[in-house]
């Protein structure tokens, strides 16, 4: 049995990634963001958007 040939895609650069606020080159020091600052608005939008999680409603329980 032959040994399978194991990079089905070529990957250019592990760790090569990009800033996914601005598109930048991420840095080592803010990964996987660029900056500091962009990881502050990443984290923003986090708190702020869509992951708002709500705190429990008392939901009618019936207790009594
Ligand atoms: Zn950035």
């Amino acid at each position: 049995m032959p040994a399978k040939p194991k990079a089905a895609a070529p990957s250019p650069k592990a760790g090569a990634r990009r800033c996914p606020i601005c598109g930048k080159p991420s840095s080592e020091a803010a990964r996987p963001f660029c900056s500091g600052r962009c990881r502050d608005v990443d984290l923003n939008r986090w708190l702020s958007g869509s992951y708002w999680i709500p705190g429990r409603e008392d939901e009618d329980e019936g207790h009594e």
